[in-house]
Order: structure tokens, then C-alpha cells, then sequence
């Protein structure tokens, strides 16, 4: 069996979910789909959250209309009667449940995490309801699964960590069964529920992350990502003119891609395929005949540079230096407890006995942090710094590519450089501001052949 994800852009309207059941349709193995909200509504619904917690009831209500009309619209997808009203009966039961939660929440004016997790979840339980109907009034027998009945977490809300035995124990009793009846299984990613039944979701762009979850606990033969773009690119198409497919990837090139800002993988996504061996591939719904991106063990690419380059941004760097010099060996341990506490990941370190430099993403415990170093450290903090960093197992082999990124930088002022432990990256730190102009320099210096502008120019005056 396989498992195939759609992103929120490839169900955002009528023609999309069309190309979706005619994708769906071609594949003849067993499938589960996991599909995304439609897209800006995970945003829309935060939004709606937050005007809760400011007690504006009038404008939560209306944002909460505003999503369901969106819904019912896209629902007119399904034209077989009966099978409309049906999930129009659905839908309308979900998003009154949604309006009556607001509505108790916006006279409060309070939201907890828990709740936060309940009303965000509508829009996957939504957004599956009307592709399972879909898919079977277009003549493909489907059976849409409640996510929250699959996936089990733990009960950190808005950041949910699976509890991969007992959902794989719901998936065999679930899914499996509707996939040996010949049924497409079809479920919301993202959204899961704690042991105690209450609704959790496992953070921004999570949907990549259940559909490997399902694809691991299934043992699926492929976990197919489909999305806006041709697959993974060698950088940021927002950042970088003229993007280039990779056609393969490692597991390890892929996870510290995704781990360093390249958005069309949630950073977990590759964790339970590497467990199983499972090959993820990553496919755009609106060119379902291009290749896309293979990502398996192995790479067979002819890697003599980097794979792909990516940049994180809005980070603040931390500058931590021991004011008991004598007292260095247990500096490093006493700096990482207090991350540890205040549950705050690190992205990039830099060491010496009496010094250490981080960068965090989470900026929400930084005071807390900061407060609790400044006991035995002397600490600055800069605000608006990114990370930029080159990936590939080529940079392990081949010390030089190391020394061509750098040199490929030059003249930028970079506060930190390092090449992470698994030797496949080289990243460096600089500010936010230098992002840019870091990345073209070097999606130049890597992937685009022949010299550039200003290289003609001065080759033509010389
Ligand atoms: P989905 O809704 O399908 O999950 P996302 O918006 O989460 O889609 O991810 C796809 C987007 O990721 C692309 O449209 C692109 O703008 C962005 N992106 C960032 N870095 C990369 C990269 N290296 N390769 C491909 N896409 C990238
Ligand atoms: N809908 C969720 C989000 O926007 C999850 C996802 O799309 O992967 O973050
Ligand atoms: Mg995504």
C-alpha cells in the first residue's frame, strides 16, 4: 500500500481537488490519503482563536461563517444528491460545533492550548470530510477515517509527540480493513488526540509528518508528498530566482534540509520513513507527471556538490561566556540544562571551554533563559540573525566545499560557521538582513552553470 499526502494548496478549490481525485484515481496499489486543510485556513482558524481571546465574539462569529461557506462551497465538487447532503449535514454539524466553542470561549476571553488544538483541528476533519466524498462521487469507494481516532500523542498541545505503538495498534485496526475491503482510506493530517481523547496537533506543516507516521505504521511501500512545486528544489523559491529540481536525496540530506528551513517538509517527515526504510517522494498535484523528488537510503545522485541549499530565518543568537573560568568543565552541561527546562531547541552551536554561541528559534522562553544563564555566564543576545547552510553528503567526502562556501560568502559578516555533526552540512550564521543576498551568491556559485552577469561584464572589459 501507499501513502499519498495532499498540502493545503492541492485542495484549496474545486479544480485542485479534481486534479487530487484524478491523481488518486491513476494509482492502482492500496492507499491512504492524509490530506491538509485547505489552504489559509489552519491560519484563518488561529486568527479566529485570537479574536476569541480578545472577546471579540461579533468577529470570531463571522470568520467562523466565513470558513463554512468556503467549505460548503467546495463541497458543490460532489454532485451525486445524495452524497452532497450527506456531507453537507457533516460539515454543517462541524462548524457549528466550531461556532459554539468560540462563541463559549469568546465570553471568557480565554483560550488554552488545548482548546487552540480543537479549533484548529476543524480544519482537517473539514477538509477530509470533502475529499472522501468526493473521491467516492467520482466512483472510487473511499471511507473517511476521524484522525483523531488514528493518531496518538502525548498531551503537548500544539506540538503533540506521537505515541508511534499505539497509533500503529489504531492504524491495523482502522485503516487496515477498509484497505483489504478496497476502499481508499482518507484522513485529516496534522491532527491526532492524546490517550485521554482530547484533540492535539503536531505543530505548523505536521500533515508531511502523520502521512510518514500512517506510511511507517502501515509499512506502505512509498510516502508520496504531493504539493505546489516540482519537488524538493536546490533553494528556496522565495528567496532564489530560479530553483532547480533535485531529483534524489538521502534521508539525511532530506531531514537536514527540512530542518533548516526548506518548508515542503515538515522537519520530522523523514524520522519513521528512515525506521522502516520507507522511500519519500515528493510530487507537485499540479504537474502530477514530472518526476519530483525521490528521497530514499541511498542517493544515486553523481554528488560532487552540495544537494540544496536552505536558510531559516528570524532567529536570535545567543553569545553565553563563563564568568567562573575555573569551573569550565561543567559549563557546557549547566548552559544545555537551562534549554533543556525552558524546552527551547537549539539549531546552531559553537563551542569553546569558557564560551558557547546558540541560535534559538523560540524566542518565548528567552528571558526566562537569559535570566537563569546571567547566574554564572555573561550573555548577549541579537535579534533578526538566520541560519544559511548547504547540505550534502558530497560535503563529508570533499573538504573543499566547505572552503568554496565560505569563500563564496566573503565580504558578508558571518557570526557563527559550522559544519554539523553529521559532516553533511556547513551552515553558518549571519544576520537576517544578508539572507538574500547569501543565498543567491551561493545558488550561483553551486547550481547555476556558466558565469554570471557581472562575471560577462568584467570578462569583457578585461
Ligand atoms: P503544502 O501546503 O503542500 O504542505 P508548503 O507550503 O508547506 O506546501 O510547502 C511547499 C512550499 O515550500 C513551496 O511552495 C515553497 O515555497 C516552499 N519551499 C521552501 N524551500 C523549498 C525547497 N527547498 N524546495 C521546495 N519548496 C520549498
Ligand atoms: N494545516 C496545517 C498547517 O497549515 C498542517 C499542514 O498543512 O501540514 O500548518
Ligand atoms: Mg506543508
Amino acid at each position: 500500500m501507499i501513502v499519498m499526502k495532499f498540502g493545503g494548496t492541492s485542495v484549496q478549490d474545486k479544480a485542485a481537488v479534481r486534479r487530487v481525485i484524478e491523481i488518486v484515481g491513476r494509482e492502482t496499489r492500496p492507499r491512504l490519503v492524509v490530506v491538509s486543510a485547505l489552504s489559509k485556513v489552519t491560519d484563518g482558524l488561529l486568527e479566529i482563536a485570537r479574536l476569541a481571546e480578545q472577546r471579540d465574539a461579533v468577529a470570531a462569529g463571522k470568520a467562523v461563517r466565513a470558513l463554512q461557506v468556503r467549505h460548503v462551497e467546495l463541497a458543490g465538487v460532489v454532485g451525486a444528491a445524495e452524497l452532497r447532503a450527506t456531507l453537507l449535514k457533516e460539515l454543517d454539524a462541524t462548524f457549528a460545533e466550531l461556532a459554539a466553542m468560540v462563541g463559549a470561549l469568546g465570553v471568557v476571553g480565554e483560550v488554552s492550548a488545548r482548546s487552540r488544538d480543537t479549533i484548529v483541528a476543524t480544519g482537517e476533519v473539514a477538509s477530509s470530510r470533502i475529499l472522501a466524498a468526493a473521491l467516492e462521487d467520482a466512483g472510487q469507494p473511499s471511507r473517511w477515517l476521524d484522525p483523531r481516532e488514528l493518531l496518538v500523542t502525548d498531551g503537548t498541545h500544539g506540538a503533540a509527540l506521537p505515541d508511534r505503538a499505539a497509533t500503529d495498534a489504531r492504524l491495523r485496526a482502522n485503516v487496515q480493513p477498509q484497505l483489504e475491503a478496497g476502499r481508499v482510506g482518507v484522513t485529516g493530517g496534522f491532527v491526532g488526540a492524546s490517550a485521554e481523547g482530547l484533540t492535539t496537533t503536531l505543530g505548523r506543516g505536521g500533515s508531511d509528518y502523520s502521512a510518514a507516521l500512517f506510511g511507517a505504521g502501515l509499512g506502505a511501500q512509498e510516502i508520496q508528498i504531493w504539493t505546489d512545486v516540482d519537488g524538493m528544489l536546490t533553494a528556496d523559491p522565495r528567496v532564489v530566482e530560479a530553483p532547480r529540481v533535485v531529483s534524489r536525496l538521502s534521508f539525511d540530506e532530506a531531514s537536514e534540509l527540512a530542518y533548516f528551513g526548506a518548508k515542503v517538509l515538515h522537519p520530522s517527515t523523514i524520522l519513521p520513513a528512515v525506521g522502516s526504510g520507507i522511500p519519500v517522494r515528493i510530487l507537485n498535484s499540479h504537474r502530477p507527471e514530472a518526476d519530483g523528488t525521490w528521497i530514499a537510503r541511498e542517493t544515486a545522485r553523481d554528488a560532487a556538490g552540495p544537494a540544496a541549499i536552505a536558510c531559516k530565518r528570524g532567529l536570535t543568537r545567543i553569545d553565553i561566556a563563563s564568568t567562573r573560568m575555573l569551573m569550565a568543565y561543567g559549563f557546557l552541561r549547566r548552559v544545555f540544562e537551562v534549554f533543556e527546562r525552558y524546552r527551547t531547541s537549539v539549531d546552531v552551536v559553537t563551542t569553546s571551554e569558557v564560551s558557547v554561541s546558540v541560535t534559538i528559534d523560540d524566542r518565548r522562553s528567552l528571558d526566562a533563559i537569559v535570566g537563569e544563564l546571567q547566574a554564572f555566564a555573561d550573555v548577549t543576545c541579537e535579534e533578526a540573525m538566520a541560519i544559511v547552510c548547504a547540505v550534502g553528503e558530497a560535503l563529508r567526502s570533499d573538504a573543499r566545499l566547505a572552503t568554496q562556501v565560505l569563500g563564496a560568502l566573503e565580504g558578508l559578516p558571518l557570526a557563527m560557521v559550522s559544519q554539523g555533526g553529521s559532516r553533511k552540512n556547513v551552515t553558518v550564521v549571519l544576520r537576517d538582513a544578508d539572507v538574500t543576498e547569501a543565498m543567491r551568491r551561493l545558488h550561483r556559485r553551486f547550481f547555476e552553470a556558466g558565469p554570471t552577469t557581472a562575471e560577462r561584464t568584467a570578462l569583457a572589459t578585461a
